[in-house]
């Protein structure tokens, strides 16, 4: 029409036109909006469902192994038949290696669903080296490995960081280091730069004369469930998983990790993380012999008698039976609740010295005891210090815990050693005999 007799139209057509067709983009790009934020809700609550999932396998699988381990470490300290304890202390090692595994797992999905969030605070870079080598050192002297451990002495000594999760990066890489050496060495290096005048550039790496990495194979180690060289490390256990949450740790501290590696002559791990300086006074050097050691499990005994009362609540009756047996022999009375409900009760009669309360059970959970046990009536217990168990290896929580009016957290399984130092600290003095520290 508008060819024909152009002169007929004033351009309203052209309009009309025009219009429909922006009416008919708008409808579509609308159509397309809506269809992608449903699909990413969809995707959000697919990723959320996938974590909650996680979490609570992880938390039920943990609670068996945390009996499973309990009981085991009772047979390691009451049996008297050397091959039994051998047996016994093999459960424990295939026990913590699944529960490394299982949180692994949960740490994964935490990173995936973005819910792992750095907790952040004042930390020693010393207790670090330290806590690292005694953790370390019993791997590779298992291996007769030779360890070294060294720093720079005029580096601060002190930091603003997340020190749980970079001690999580430096255990991973050694026990990779471990993992794939079978003779020779592996080392730790502390060391670094100033960026600006309250910020350091840490500096970590870690070596070993061990098996090497595949050049083809360096690019892909970082992802996850992916371990180079299946074929031939077959006889080394392993998820893959390790160095990808490495990564996904250093990445979020905002720094950066490099490898070298060649085969067959051994790796270096360089990891560089941006951290806050609290203290520039020099670390000094580390002297290892200033390291605590590990008790041996045989060694594993009680080493006070307390006179205390305490309440430990649990849904789960074999760990109640679990925690009664790491604490026998010490003369603590021992009181059991396997409800919320039931601990209530019980504070309402008794005094207690110190209350470990479960976290997960059902009906009402620990923080709802918690809660209220504020405007009990009758509450015998209103400045007994209350520590909470969890299953759930939430790392870096005791403040979250402390803010809700915890004394402290013990993460399940419960290990001997964490429960005595809790004991030490929250029952009076005076009711404490100490026996001879370490044997
Ligand atoms: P895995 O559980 O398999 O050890 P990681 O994510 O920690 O998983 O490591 C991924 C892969 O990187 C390993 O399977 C191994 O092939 C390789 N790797 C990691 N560290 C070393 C090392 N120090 N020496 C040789 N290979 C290593």
């Amino acid at each position: 029409i508008y060819f024909s007799k152009p002169s007929d139209m004033d351009g309203r057509v052209i309009c009309m036109g025009l219009l429909f067709l922006i009416v008919m983009e708008l409808i579509k790009t609308v159509g397309e909006i809506m269809r992608m934020e449903a699909e990413k809700t969809k995707a959000i609550s697919e990723n959320e469902a996938k974590a909650r999932f996680l979490a609570n396998m992880s938390h039920e699988i943990r609670t068996p192994i945390n009996a499973v381990l309990g009981m085991d470490k009772m047979i390691i300290r009451e049996t008297t038949e050397e091959n039994i304890r051998e047996y016994a202390k093999d459960i424990q090692t295939a026990g913590r290696s699944l529960l490394s595994i299982i949180n692994d797992i949960l740490d994964m999905s935490k990173i995936e669903s973005g819910k792992l969030e750095l907790v952040e605070g004042e930390y020693d870079l010393l207790s670090i080296i330290n806590d690292c080598n005694s953790m370390i050192n019993v791997k590779a002297q298992e291996k007769e490995l030779k360890l070294s451990v060294n720093n720079n002495p005029i580096i601060p000594s002190r930091y603003y960081g997340d020190e749980i999760r970079i001690k999580q990066i430096i255990i991973n890489l050694m026990t990779n280091a471990v993992k794939y050496t079978k003779e020779g060495w592996i080392s730790i290096t502390f060391s670094g730069q100033n960026i600006s005048e309250d910020m350091f550039m840490l500096e970590i790496s870690v070596k070993d004369s061990g098996i090497g990495i595949k050049k083809e194979s360096i690019s892909k180690i970082f992802d996850s469930f992916s371990r180079s060289d299946e074929k031939n490390n077959r006889w080394i256990e392993g998820t893959g998983l390790g160095l990808s949450i490495t990564k996904q740790l250093v990445d979020m501290m905002g720094g950066t990790i490099e490898v070298e590696s060649e085969l067959g002559k051994g790796s270096e791990f360089k990891v560089s993380i941006p951290q806050k300086i609290i203290s520039s006074k020099s670390i000094g050097l580390y002297n290892d012999k200033h390291e605590k050691k590990r008790p041996d499990e045989n060694e594993s005994q009680v080493l006070f008698t307390a006179y205390g009362k305490v309440l430990v609540v649990d849904d789960v009756a074999m760990n109640l039976k679990v925690f009664k047996g790491l604490l026998k022999n010490t003369g603590l009375t021992i009181d059991t609740a396997e409800s919320g409900m039931e601990c209530l009760r019980l504070m309402q009669q008794n005094v207690y010295d110190v209350i470990f309360l479960d976290h997960m059970m059902p009906e009402m959970d620990g923080i709802e005891t918690l809660e209220k046990t504020k405007t009990l009536e009758n509450n015998k217990n209103i400045d007994t210090p209350i520590v909470m168990l969890t299953a759930n290896a939430v790392v870096g929580a005791k403040e979250q815990y402390m803010s809700l009016g915890f004394a402290d957290y013990l993460t399940k399984p419960i290990k001997e050693d964490d429960l005595r130092k809790a004991l030490l600290s929250y029952i009076s003095p005076e009711l404490i005999e100490k026996k001879q520290e370490n044997k």
